[in-house]
């Protein structure tokens, strides 16, 4: 722990105070080494005078000419619009917050340098809000290095960041004594490590050369790995639940009455998992299996010996919906086996909530399968051995830590179960702390979805279209997403689609469900929708994950360019379930861009989950494939897996020998690199 009562090194350089330092610490920095390991995002250009005539929209660029006039515009927000102009043109620049001196100052400026992304708009390139520098006489020289751009916070402005760092960067080398940790043999052709910092920290014209970056990126995503590799380790000393042997009598039971066999991906799968639970320390394995290959009998499968070992076992579903289907599923299989099967959920009523507590507490409810209030304080399991995750997108450190606190002095097994596939960068990245199991195949028999994209202005045509699929016994999910990002906007839009396709196919059951409904409601309606009692069902994305209506062949998907690939591709998932030749329509909005076309007709292109994970991946970046974006977990500095990803192998190996041989270079790596937030995850 950090001794707070000392005076910090960082408050010794100029220019940090109290509230400074407190800002440097929002960014884990706390030492001049954690500055030096600060790392630029990315890198303006200030060096070079661009033409008004030349600008490049969508680019940041540096102009310089002269502000010729200005008015304000009144109204609901007051704007000022200038004109600027330089030798070779004009452009507008339009702002929203300014004062009356600023104006002033502007008018009686004699040159100005404006920083900023034009657009061109009805035919005029215009900046919104660009820096503008202003000078009384001469402007100074440009800058003749590029200017580099640090993460920052609140209470720091960029030009005050760069001083801090800089003057860490002041100190020299023999300061931070920066000895090599890694191996001669990587480093014996690369940049020393401070020459690559400095060069990140201080470019040149031109962006760091790629050497340098490599050199840092190669460092960082080492950190990272034997950062996920030790918490590996640290989970290997836990104790959990240890089966002596599996059992298979009650297994067989359920797969006898099954009307079809396991695939091999599934038998495969449910071996592994059996060599977990037969080990004496917990299981925490990533089951991948693309949407409708058969995850949740392997998940049932799994829990069968755990259960008959003595042990609760608790599956926890991302939402309501799917909780309940398949609390309806597991008790059909394994109620002719006496086992007792519970569900749990927020919205619960008092009693029956407190009856399943009760029973997860003495023992007597053996599976119990729930939403994420399974996990609340409140609730005490008697001998809980194995916590199943479906349909897990996000994959946050921290979630994965919470499930093994309800395990008591055992730590419980757990198996995470995700149709989104995991590229091989990020199994090698992200997931190292996980073993990793694939379903690769998908059950025999199914036809793959029949993917259109077509434009708005065709949904009458659809309609017809679903009506003779009715006719000929199937049925269709009618999606609609977020128009605006609240719950209430997109609930609006699926009651009014409802009526207009009332009115449109006024002979047809149409069901609508949606988020703002009551469990009860929602349940009852999508009870109707699986006995065929709805043609259609029209939704929102609850029905994203997991929902398994076979005889479902339809889906039509509203303003799909709003949604990732991945979750298209769960979306379609729905259907194409059973043996009816499947469609998805994707009904794009008018205005969308050529770029959402392409990514869509990926979608068309290619039924296979991985293939559009890559995609993903590639297009959004690793942060939206994870879901770590958000919490910022697990982000790199510089390492970036769609540049470095050839660097992956030589890491793996490096990283196994410092584990085993060099715990302090282990320690060394991980603080310099992580530091910090290595202990916000461990709480
Ligand atoms: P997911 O992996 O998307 O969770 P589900 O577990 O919902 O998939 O399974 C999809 C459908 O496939 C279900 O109707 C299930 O009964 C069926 N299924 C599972 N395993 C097999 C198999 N080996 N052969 C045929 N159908 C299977
Ligand atoms: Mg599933």
């Amino acid at each position: 722990m950090l001794d707070t009562t000392l005076p910090s090194e960082l408050r010794a350089l100029k220019g940090v105070g109290p509230k400074v330092e407190q800002a440097l610490n929002r960014l884990g920095l706390f030492s001049l080494r954690d500055l030096l390991f600060h790392l630029p995002a990315r890198y303006e250009d200030r060096t070079t005078l661009v033409n008004i005539a030349d600008s490049k929209p969508g680019l940041l660029q540096l102009f310089q000419g002269e502000i010729t006039s200005q008015t304000t515009i009144p109204g609901r927000r007051m704007q000022a619009v200038l004109t600027f102009e330089d030798v070779s043109g004009a452009a507008r620049i339009r702002l929203f917050h300014f004062s009356r001196a600023y104006l002033a100052t502007l008018k009686a400026a004699s040159s100005v340098r404006v920083f900023g992304e034009p657009r061109v708009y009805q035919g005029v390139t215009e900046f919104i809000h660009p820096e503008i520098s202003v000078f009384k006489s001469e402007p100074p020289p440009l800058d003749d290095t590029l200017t580099p751009i640090y993460p920052n916070t609140e209470g720091l402005s960029q030009p005050k960041i760069r001083a801090i760092v800089q003057q860490a960067l002041n100190k020299g080398p023999d300061f931070f004594s920066l000895e090599e940790l890694l191996d001669q043999d990587y480093t014996k052709h690369q940049p020393t490590l401070w020459k690559a910092l400095t060069a990140v920290h201080q470019p040149s014209r031109n962006l760091p050369a790629t050497a340098f970056i490599e050199r840092l990126a190669f460092e960082e995503l080492l950190a990272h790995r034997l950062l996920l590799l030790t918490r590996r380790e640290d989970y290997t000393r836990l104790k959990s639940p240890q089966l002596k042997t599996i059992k298979n009598h009650n297994r067989s039971m359920i797969t006898k009455a099954l009307p079809f066999d396991l695939t091999n991906a599934q038998s495969t799968v449910i071996r592994e998992i059996d060599g977990d639970l037969t080990r004496g320390h917990p299981m925490l394995r990533l089951l991948q299996g693309d949407v409708g290959s058969g995850k949740t009998l392997v998940a049932a499968l799994s829990a069968l010996p755990v259960i008959e070992a003595g042990f609760q076992v608790a599956l926890m579903a991302p939402t309501e919906l799917l909780s309940e289907q398949h609390a309806s599923q597991f008790s059909e299989w394994f109620s002719p086996l006496d086992i007792s099967v519970g569900w749990l959920t927020g919205s619960m009523k008092i009693r029956p909530r407190r009856a399943i507590l009760e029973h997860l507490a003495n023992g007597k409810c053996q599976m119990v399968i729930g939403t994420h209030a399974l996990f609340q304080d409140e609730i005490y399991f008697h001998r809980l051995g194995l916590v199943i995750v479906d349909e897990q997108h996000r994959f946050g450190v921290a979630q994965r830590l919470l499930l093994r606190e309800k395990g008591q002095n055992l730590t419980p097994h757990q198996l995470i179960m995700t149709a989104t596939p995991i590229p091989r960068t990020l199994a090698m990245t992200h997931f190292a702390d996980l073993d990793i199991s694939v379903i690769d195949e998908l059950p025999p028999g199914r036809t793959p979805v029949d993917t259109r994209i077509l434009n708005q202005s065709r949904a009458t045509e659809i309609t017809d279209r679903l009506d003779t699929q009715f006719d000929e016994g199937g049925q269709a999910y009618w999606v609609c997403t977020l128009i605006e990002e609240t719950e209430q906007s997109v609930s609006e839009a699926a009651e009014s689609r409802v009526e207009k396709l009332k009115q449109q196919l006024p002979h047809r059951r149409i069901g609508l469900v949606h988020g703002r409904m009551k469990t009860d409601e929602k349940s009852e309606i999508m009870t109707a929708f699986a006995s065929g009692a709805l043609d259609l069902l029209v939704a929102t994305t609850v029905i994203e994950v997991g929902v398994n209506v076979p005889n479902a062949n339809i889906m039509v998907i509203e303003n799909p360019e709003r949604l990732g690939l991945a979750q298209l591709h769960q979306l379609r998932g729905r259907v194409g379930r059973g043996a009816r030749v499947s469609f998805c329509i994707l009904l794009a909005g008018d205005s969308i861009s050529q770029q959402s076309r392409e990514r869509l007709s990926l979608l068309k292109n290619t039924n296979d989950g991985f293939e559009l994970a890559e995609a993903d991946l590639r297009l959004r970046g690793p942060g939206d494939v994870t879901g770590t974006r958000q919490t910022g977990e697990l982000s790199f500095k510089v390492a970036d897996l769609s540049q470095h990803a050839h660097l992956l192998d030589q890491i793996a190996s490096l990283s196994e020998t410092i584990r085993l041989n060099h715990g302090e270079t282990r320690d060394q790596l991980i603080e310099r690199w992580i530091g910090h937030e290595e202990h916000f995850v461990n709480v």
